[in-house]
């Protein structure tokens, strides 16, 4: 038996597929209340980010717990039959990940990840994405006190 439910495997299966699956359809009517404008998938940048906000130089990755491996995360299973196959493209995509996150970085870009399981329930927004909008605010009202 294999510990992924037939369930789970198909919803899986379906993220792969698509770009536009739907957590990451859940943090962008997000942004879009909250007034933040941005692009999608953006070529030029390492990894091609999800969410590029452009005017705040921050991209927002919106990560599967089962392929990115989140930590401590009860959806990270591990398959229980092909365990090698499964450990290597779990390795792989994980230094994917982490040598994305470096050019990023390298080149001045905030990156902001949020998980999956952090979009579903009522974690929704998570501490990260609420942070961001905030500090934004903040620095959007501080400004226009000034002016007035
Ligand atoms: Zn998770």
């Amino acid at each position: 038996m294999d510990s992924l439910s037939k369930e789970k495997r198909s919803w899986n299966m379906s993220r792969i597929r698509s770009n536009d699956t739907k957590p990451e359809l859940i943090v962008r009517s997000f942004l879009h209340r909250n007034g933040f404008r941005f692009r999608l998938h953006d070529k030029k940048l390492p990894g091609k980010p999800d969410i590029v906000l452009k005017k705040y130089k921050t991209v927002i990755e919106v990560r599967g717990c089962f392929w990115h491996r989140h930590e401590r995360c009860t959806k990270a299973t591990s398959p229980s039959t092909n365990t090698e196959y499964w450990q290597t493209k779990f390795q792989n995509n994980m230094q994917r990940d982490k040598r994305h996150e470096r050019e990023l970085h390298d080149l001045g870009w905030n990156l902001i990840v949020v998980w999956e399981c952090e979009i579903r329930g009522n974690t929704f927004p998570p501490k990260a994405l609420l942070d961001f909008v905030n500090e934004q605010r903040n620095i959007s009202s501080t400004f226009n006190a000034r002016k007035s």
